[in-house]
């Protein structure tokens, strides 16, 4: 393995948004600076040491990015496959690499990469227009269907009661080129592993935690895992599997249903970066995954990701909630962030709060 990064070292992050943020926030205090790409300004470059504002496809701005920096990172797995290839062939090490990107930006490419590896999800094919789609919904019965890119907190996915539901539910997800249908996996729970994997192949799990969403977007995790029904050491036997099977260098949130039944637990999404399931471990664990990250693309070794309080719960602020009562930041054991992103849009996520019990 090469040595890890000396201090003083520049980390690029691609993406400028609050995970990059608390990203560059992280690094600092283990001595890197931290330098921002991404297409528009966000929270990340407002904390970074440097940023540069360019499009994914600009090879003059990403050349001169990978001069400036020692190894790049992300906080946002939809970057082109294009724009890391040629960071790579610029000569900077990329971690998570474009081949761990190119499975997980695609859920038609994460769920086939899944079945292969013979890891339990839901039932699915891949469709590309409305009458394939009602075909498949009359096999699967009662279904989601979800673009295969760029969507995000429930965005371009819709359910589908019977096939007779097929074109309207094609139309609502804005008739993508590529699309997946899922059978409607009926679960009791939903959870996460996050993992953290180094340069030399150790893998470090953070405790499985246990998500409620509302809206299809996060609203709590609390740690540790509330459902005694969730065997916890399953899922990060499912989350070891996968980080090692693609090969990679970084952190990977993998969540999970539980359903009744022998074969409990059912994987829905891999995400190659941190996770907002993850920021309870800011205050709550002896590493927060933030800093984890940045262990991982600094080569260094990976933290202790024990849980270090009772229990954790992290509350999504979505937009106007953010602005949080005084005595919210009064109360003890309560933790505050705002990400500082400007405008507060409904079902946007502007911070979160963590509350411990020691
Ligand atoms: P996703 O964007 O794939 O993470 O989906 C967002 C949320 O929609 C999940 O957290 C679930 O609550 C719900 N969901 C997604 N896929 C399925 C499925 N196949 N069966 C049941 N619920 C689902």
């Amino acid at each position: 393995m090469s040595r890890p990064l000396p201090q003083g070292a520049t980390i690029g992050i691609l993406g400028s948004g609050q995970l990059g943020r608390m990203m560059a926030l992280a690094a600092a205090p283990m001595g890197y600076r931290t330098h921002i790409y991404a297409p528009e300004a966000g929270p990340a470059g407002r904390v970074a040491s440097a940023q540069t504002l360019g499009e994914w496809d600009d090879e003059a701005a990403l050349r001169a990015f990978a001069a400036a920096v020692d190894v790049v990172t992300l906080e946002f797995e939809n970057v082109p496959v294009a724009t890391l290839d040629v960071l790579t062939r610029a000569g900077v090490p990329v971690r998570p690499g474009a081949r761990v990107l190119a499975t997980c930006q695609d859920r038609v490419a994460e769920k086939t990469f899944l079945r292969d590896l013979g890891v339990p999800t839901a039932p699915f094919e891949a469709v590309h227009d409305a009458d394939q789609l009602a075909a498949a919904a009359a096999r699967l019965g009662r279904c989601i269907v979800k673009t295969a890119r760029a969507g995000y907190d429930g965005r371009g996915q819709a359910k589908l009661e019977s096939p007779a539901d097929a074109a309207m539910a094609w139309a609502s997800i804005g008739r993508p080129q590529a699309a997946i249908v899922e059978g409607f996996v009926p679960f009791s729970a939903e959870c996460s592993v996050l993992i953290a994997r180094g340069a030399d192949g150790e893998t470090r799990a953070f405790e499985v935690v246990h998500n409620v969403h509302r809206d299809h977007i996060l609203h709590t995790t609390t740690a540790p895992m509330s459902d005694p029904a969730v065997d916890t050491v399953a899922a990060e036997a499912i989350a070891t599997e996968i980080a090692q099977a693609l090969d990679l260098v970084g952190l990977l949130a993998v969540e999970l249903f539980r359903v009744e039944g022998p074969t409990d637990l059912r994987v829905n999404e891999l995400a190659p970066r941190p996770h907002n399931s993850g920021h309870w471990t800011i205050e709550g664990a002896a590493t927060s995954q933030f800093a984890q990250a940045i262990r991982a693309a600094a080569g260094l070794p990976l933290g202790d990701p024990r849980r270090i309080v009772s229990r954790a719960e992290m509350t999504n602020l979505l937009g106007d909630a953010i602005d949080v009562t005084p005595s919210l930041w009064g109360t003890p054991d309560v933790y505050v962030h705002r990400y500082d992103k400007g405008a507060a849009r409904p079902g946007r996520k502007m911070g979160h709060i963590t509350r411990l019990w020691r």
